[in-house]
């Protein structure tokens, strides 16, 4: 039997939904049944827009090559909202792709000071070591940090000829404060974006680039760049999909500075156990209450790290949506539950950390 699975009740929450209109993102779900084996991500709704992604759907298809570009910010520690991209990346590499994984250290430089040596060390501990140690292959991907990528600098630049600061303030809400390196920093995330389709990188090919709804202005403006330089580099337009952010436990917004909002990859078992027992839920105030009238798991953040993370089975998920709703489970003992499925996933995520580490600083090495 097909579980029919919409764990957020309404498809698509009325924010989304608004933007998706206001700036032509399609909905993602109409192309699920195209997708021969889709990321869970994908088949619960959590990826729910895209522009043109019928064209890499159509290189896998064929077999053709496509790829896919990702980057981070070499600040901060990972966090599980980080781990949402490198779920899609693992499932890409699967599919084949290849990938283009950028160490933003000229944005971490220009928008928060952290100088290159820093960026260089946070890339490594935090990002890349977390990144192959949950299983994806950076010997087969192209990693790059920005201050030494030659060709994404003069591609920048080129591209800025077709820019103006109307354009750019418009988008980004530059000031006569603004400094120079960042109002033109955009341009290197645009070159970031379009520069695996140059004839070095493998040609104009199918690009893709996952992103949360927030990042959406600069994929907007790398499509328009693309156009404008169609005739000259031959650019295909690059696709995008749109995850949901993951909302972070207390409520509110998930941030790295404000630690109780998040899991950390690399929290000790005490941590994790603090910040689930204090999550967000959609619980009711007696347990009592809770065993007659039931939960509500879509207002839930402990839920989410379950849709998220810890089941990728459907089966499972359905299983707490239904004890929690029929208040024959409750919050104490779903908490119990999730801290130690978390404490043994992020047991078995430290041993490959320690084993991956030396590895991934040899792949730096040669960078
Ligand atoms: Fe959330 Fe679990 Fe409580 Fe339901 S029982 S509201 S899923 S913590």
């Amino acid at each position: 039997m097909t579980i029919k699975l919409d764990p957020w009740g309404a498809a698509i929450p009325e924010n989304y939904s608004r933007v998706m209109g206001e700036f032509g993102i399609s909905p993602f779900e109409t192309l699920l049944q195209k997708i021969p084996n889709p990321h869970p991500l994908m088949r619960r709704k959590i990826i729910f827009g895209h522009r043109d992604f019928e064209r890499i759907l159509n290189a896998m298809e064929k077999g053709e090559n496509f790829a896919v570009m990702t980057g981070l910010m070499p600040s901060g520690k990972m966090h599980l909202g980080h781990k949402l991209v490198i779920d899609q990346l693992i499932w890409y590499q699967a599919q084949k792709s290849d990938i283009f994984l950028c160490v933003a250290d000229l944005e971490a430089y220009s928008a928060r000071g952290i100088s290159f040596e820093q960026s260089r060390k946070f890339a490594i501990e935090e990002y890349l070591t977390n990144y192959y140690a949950l299983g994806l292959d950076l010997e087969r991907c192209h990693v790059y940090f920005q201050s030494t990528n030659n060709s994404v600098r003069h591609l920048a630049f080129l591209l800025s000829k077709k820019v103006n600061f109307s354009e750019m303030k418009a988008i980004y809400g530059f000031s006569g404060e603004s400094s120079i390196s960042q109002i033109f920093y955009p341009m290197i995330d645009i070159a970031d974006i379009l520069h695996p389709q140059l004839e070095e990188f493998g040609g104009p090919r199918p690009t893709v680039i996952p992103v949360g709804i927030d990042q959406d202005p600069h994929i907007r403006l790398a499509r328009d760049v693309a156009a404008r330089f169609k005739k000259e580099l031959g650019f295909i337009l690059p696709s995008s999909t749109y995850h949901r952010l993951l909302p972070g436990l207390t409520g509110d917004k998930m941030s790295s500075s404000r630690p109780e909002t998040a899991i950390f990859l690399t929290d000790s078992d005490a941590e994790l156990e603090k910040k689930i027992r204090n999550a967000f839920t959609g619980g009711l105030p007696t347990a009592a209450e809770q065993r007659r009238l039931g939960g509500d798991p879509s207002k839930c953040r402990v839920y989410e790290l379950y849709i998220y993370h810890l089941m990728p089975d459907d089966k499972d998920l359905l299983e707490v949506n239904e004890l929690c709703r029929s208040g024959k489970m409750i919050c104490g003992e779903c908490k119990t539950k999730a801290i130690e499925m978390m404490k043994s996933y992020l047991k078995e995520h430290r041993a490959r950390y320690k084993r991956a580490l030396p590895k991934v600083k040899k792949i730096v090495e040669k960078i």
